[in-house]
């Protein structure tokens, strides 16, 4: 069916079986092994206690992660390896973490825990797979399917509601009629979910390879957040965060990340490029557009709307902004002390600059010292 290689988690399940406990690999690492995608990071699932796991690899580097719930990160030839024990969580009240979890010794119970049924599958070179939910299946023939009841599973985290739609997205798979059903049922409940566990999932979910699909299906269920302006051509966008929401949120993207307590970052990125104004066609309308938004965020503004609206197909922007062509004040051959020396005083010295670099901009004048200065004595005589 297909092999585990990395040696590292090899390693880890091999000691944890020769002390006794039973591991295995588990969640979305045996979804992508089997459907041959490339594997993020592999979780190992173990009836080790995590005080036990600890001890277990008392030589390496051991980060108690999230240890009440029973996960210790063991740093493994210098990669994190989640190792969790074997639990089983009661519903979500604070819609953040599980009110409590129970370790209990078997995999099945653990699996039956986990929210689709390709994400519930383990296996361990020695005991081989465990499948109890038809996961195996459902991946070959590209379902998202919730374990058991979805109204049940949802009900339960609602943020398994964006993650089915976040795995439609990533890996182009359909979700199932009745889960699908249930998310539309539910997606009100999203609202009661930690603003950091929804932007988390979000981002995912927007820059997936079929995130266009995925969000024109289910409009309604992002629309829990914020009006959607556009979806259509989002798989065309690179899958830059900022760049996805600009197109997805539109001219008020900056505010709705801002709500959904993105990085600061991303937030502005988005609400500059959604709010970028239309690439000129003409040289010396792309030098004043990078002169306005300065060169790099020109290059990305560029690259945003080439994508979403097919402007700038020749990548004149990238020409322009990788140029020595003088765009900026920095760039211009005269100072303000040139300026003063003439006998320019006051506010006119940055109001002749000003001037001159849009007459260098727009090619009126050559970037030259002599030549700038003589204007700017006609400019203030
Ligand atoms: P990726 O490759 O993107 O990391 P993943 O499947 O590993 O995908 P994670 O969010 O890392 O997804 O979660 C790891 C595993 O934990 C999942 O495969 C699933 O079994 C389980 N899981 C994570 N979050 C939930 C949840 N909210 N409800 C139930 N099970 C969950
Ligand atoms: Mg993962």
């Amino acid at each position: 069916m297909f092999t585990l290689s990395d040696k590292n988690v090899l390693e880890i399940i091999n000691r944890l079986e020769e002390n006794g406990f039973s591991a295995y690999a588990v969640g979305g690492c045996v979804r992508d092994l089997l459907i041959g995608r490339e594997v993020n990071d592999y979780d190992v699932a173990t009836s080790a206690l995590p005080s036990q796991t600890k001890e277990l690899f008392r030589d390496k580097k051991v980060i108690e992660t999230g240890i009440k719930h029973g996960t210790v990160t063991v740093l493994y030839g210098g990669e994190p390896y989640e190792v969790t024990t074997y639990r089983t969580e009661s519903a979500y009240s604070d819609s953040r973490h599980p009110d409590s979890v129970t370790f209990v010794d078997d995999i099945e119970s653990d699996l039956a825990r986990r929210d689709f049924t390709v994400n519930a599958m383990a296996y361990s070179p020695k005991r081989g797979s465990r499948d109890p939910f038809g996961g195996a299946s459902d991946a070959v023939n590209k379902i998202i399917r919730a374990v058991g009841n979805a109204y049940e599973r949802f009900d339960e985290d609602a943020l398994r509601i964006l993650r089915a739609l976040r795995f439609a997205s990533s890996l182009g798979f359909t979700i199932e009629p009745g889960t699908s059903k249930a998310i539309f049922d539910l997606k009100h409940k999203l609202k009661d979910i930690s603003v950091e566990r929804v932007y988390s999932e979000l981002t995912k979910l927007v820059t997936g390879p079929y995130a266009a699909e995925v969000i024109s299906a289910y409009r309604t269920v992002i629309e829990v957040f914020a009006p959607v302006c556009d979806c259509e051509r989002l798989d065309l966008l690179p899958p830059v965060p900022a760049m996805r929401f600009a197109y997805l949120f539109g001219a008020g993207s900056a505010e709705v990340l801002r709500s959904l307590r993105s990085d600061n970052a991303t937030a502005s990125a988005a609400g500059l490029l959604a709010n970028s104004r239309a690439i000129p066609a003409d040289r010396i309308g792309i030098k004043r557009f990078a002169a306005e938004y300065g060169r790099e965020s020109a290059v990305m503004i560029a690259s945003y709307r080439r994508a979403a609206f097919g402007e700038d197909p020749g990548q004149e922007v990238e020409s322009v902004a990788g140029s020595d062509e003088c765009l900026s004040l920095k760039e211009l051959a005269v100072k303000g002390r040139d300026l003063k020396k003439i006998g320019i005083t006051g506010r006119r010295v940055g109001e002749t600059l000003d001037i001159l670099l849009s007459r260098v901009i727009d090619e009126l004048i050559p970037n030259e010292k002599e030549r700038l200065i003589r204007a700017a004595e006609e400019i203030n005589s």
